[in-house]
């Protein structure tokens, strides 16, 4: 059996002719990225390795006065119970976009120390990724978690001069040597283990002497609405953190801003800057376009994330058509003619206004646990 084999000749049409210069121009683009041996080098390095140098832009805007620092305050490394090294910590942080992160490994269990296995102290992680952080331009807290049973739980320590001096048996006098140190404290997931936001006789003696700054609302995954009420009752500062243990992608994925973050509205992008702001309580949470927050900051963040301009206007029907631009990477959900509308992230939302509704709620901005940011609806006239 013979097989004959047909050459056809296609025609080539103008769409073609654009597909095959493109596919040409790839080809020689991925030709021009080979690395090239010299007669003195056999062993070139291929340039374009240098794509991790990569970091994402998080657009939160800054509010009148202050930065917008976007802050993880809840992190540990090989040197507690985690897998990470405590330098690959600063390069998440960097490729994500953060300003800051602490370093809070838990002072009574490290299960990575068997046999005296680490090399170094309670600070030693703070050291290492302090370095790095240097390098990178990232911020590195020094902390420590003070790591007990319920009732009194986990509370972290921030600003620590000496993370070793925490290690006693005595947990209120670790809290106290903090304290001594300038710490600034964190009571941590305040419903874990058993799922329950319970405040103890032990929270309610630290916070009447002021030893406890600021509760982590979202931990992680878990969410601790209850204690959003908390914040205002005892002037809390409104914290957040990742608890993360592994790599920050195999707990959150890939995605742009994968991890609960606090934002810190500070004078200054330092660690004083930080201290001064959380002793302010001038701090916010956000974590997948949620954000909970003082009315004031989160006023602020939505005054300055969102613009308007004028479309048209309908005088007969008193009713207003305007394109609202978010200039932020939080998508804001609001009511406009009692239809729900989402401003969504970096987008325009063409939005028809009656002249009778004169609040807009923003219903993924909690304040408290059960009530929402609202605005005047003037406040886009000045934007
Ligand atoms: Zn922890």
């Amino acid at each position: 059996m013979t097989v004959q084999s047909k050459k056809r000749i296609y025609p080539v049409s103008g769409m073609k002719k654009i597909l095959f210069f493109l596919v040409l121009l790839t080809s020689i683009g991925s030709l021009a990225a080979q690395p090239k041996p010299t007669p003195t080098n056999d062993t070139p390095e291929f340039i374009d390795h240098f794509y991790t140098n990569v970091r994402d832009y998080i657009r939160i805007p800054d509010i009148p006065g202050y930065l917008t620092l976007k802050c993880d305050l809840h992190i540990h490394s090989a040197y507690s119970d985690g897998s990470v090294w405590p330098s690959v910590r600063v390069d998440e942080a960097w490729s994500e976009g953060l300003d800051a992160i602490a370093i809070t490994e838990h002072i009574e269990y490290r299960p990575n120390n068997q046999n005296g296995l680490l090399q170094g102290d309670h600070n030693q992680a703070y050291r290492i990724a302090k370095a790095q952080g240097d390098r990178m331009g990232i911020l590195v807290i020094p902390g420590g978690e003070i790591s007990r049973y319920k009732p009194l739980g986990h509370l972290n320590a921030f600003f620590l001069q000496d993370a070793n001096a925490l290690n006693v048996q005595d947990s209120l006098k670790a809290i106290d040597i903090a304290i001594r140190q300038g710490a600034f404290i964190m009571w941590n997931h305040p419903g874990w283990p058993d799922r329950q936001v319970t405040m103890y006789e032990e929270h309610e003696k630290l916070l009447r002497e002021h030893k406890i700054h600021g509760i982590e609302l979202i931990n992680g995954p878990e969410y601790h609405p209850r204690a959003i009420a908390w914040c205002r009752e005892y002037d809390l500062a409104y914290l957040c953190g990742s608890d993360a243990h592994g790599l920050i992608v195999t707990k959150y994925g890939t995605a742009r801003m994968p991890r609960p973050m606090t934002l810190v509205f500070a004078k200054e992008r330092s660690i004083e800057g930080l201290k001064e702001a959380m002793f302010a309580r001038r701090t916010a949470v956000v974590f997948h376009d949620l954000l909970i927050g003082p009315a004031q900051y989160l006023g602020a963040l939505v005054k300055a994330s969102l613009r308007s301009t004028p479309v048209s206007r309908d005088e007969s029907r008193k009713i207003s058509t305007l394109d609202i631009l978010n200039d932020s990477d939080i998508s804001f959900k609001t009511v406009v003619n009692e239809l729900p509308v989402i401003l969504h992230a970096g987008r325009i939302t063409r939005i028809t206004l009656p002249d009778s509704q004169t609040e807009l709620e923003f219903t993924n901005c909690l304040i408290t646990e059960n009530e929402f940011l609202s605005m005047p609806v003037s406040f886009l006239q000045g934007n």
